[in-house]
């Protein structure tokens, strides 16, 4: 049965490779832009509308246009996410915070917006793409790290908070994957990464979109407040 999706931040990277999945399932797709044109997107059968999650203003229009033209959300994956990374020396309060403005604060907006439908309607998905260096620690990310670490926190309180009515919460855990995010990485960089990672290479965003299709299917029913980690073996144990 088609649903009524919401990916942020699908415009591209492992964001676009989520919709896609979801729209070649048949459910009906809302993706979220900030920049650029969303002509080529909408030509792949997405509702692309623009919106800055930093913006709660933005993030309630854009909620409006999705549910006049999808329906009530039923499918939340908050992907948007951004980086600023800089050793804690030199790390200032401004790229602290705009980090976690973005990948937390944010993250916060769209759930809570989406909650509104998912409570009337009494069922609802929600996947948060956090990432393994919130568990292991990154040195030069502390900012993004800490953000996405919270992200747990935050997904275990709600998925407790609302599993009575039928919503589940749950985090997925990306490793390294090959997107522009990791684009700006040096060859050495990368190499050293790969080396710690027990299957030897990055993820495809489509590798990251399986498990989070997964968590939103009838399959997944009984899973509220987990992480599931598809980092290539690079996390385990955390
Ligand atoms: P990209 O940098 O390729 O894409 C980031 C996406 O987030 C873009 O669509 C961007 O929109 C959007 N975005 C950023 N800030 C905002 C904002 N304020 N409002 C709305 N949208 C915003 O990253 P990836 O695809 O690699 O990453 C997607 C998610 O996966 C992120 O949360 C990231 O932290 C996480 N992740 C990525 C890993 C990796 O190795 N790539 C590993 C683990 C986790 P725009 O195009 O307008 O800038």
């Amino acid at each position: 049965m088609s649903r009524s999706v919401l990916v942020t931040g699908g415009n591209r990277g492992i964001g676009l490779a989520i919709a896609q999945a979801f729209a070649e399932a048949g459910d009906r797709v809302a993706i979220t832009y900030r920049s650029g044109e969303p002509a080529e997107l909408e030509k792949r059968g997405f509702l692309a509308v623009k919106c800055d999650i930093t913006d709660t203003e933005q993030v309630d229009q854009a909620y409006k246009e999705i549910e006049e033209k999808h329906g009530p959300v039923e499918v939340l994956v908050a992907n948007a996410g951004v980086t600023k990374d800089q050793l804690l020396m030199r790390m200032s309060e401004e790229d602290f915070t705009s980090v976690l403005d973005t990948n937390l604060t944010g993250t916060f907006r769209v759930v809570k917006r989406a909650n509104r439908g998912m409570l009337r309607a009494k069922k609802g998905r929600v996947v948060l793409i956090s990432s393994v260096v919130g568990l292991l620690g990154s040195a030069g990310q502390a900012n993004y790290a800490a953000s996405k670490a919270a992200l747990v926190g935050f997904a275990r309180s709600l998925a407790r908070e609302l599993g009575s009515r039928n919503i589940t919460f749950n985090v997925v855990a990306p490793g390294f994957v090959d997107t522009d995010m990791t684009k700006v990485l040096t060859d050495e960089q990368r190499a050293g990464i790969v080396s710690q990672v027990p299957l030897g290479r990055y993820a495809q965003p489509e590798e990251i979109a399986a498990a989070v299709q997964f968590l939103a299917s009838d399959n997944a029913s009984y899973i509220t407040g987990a992480v599931i980690p598809v980092d290539g073996g690079l996390g385990m144990g955390h």
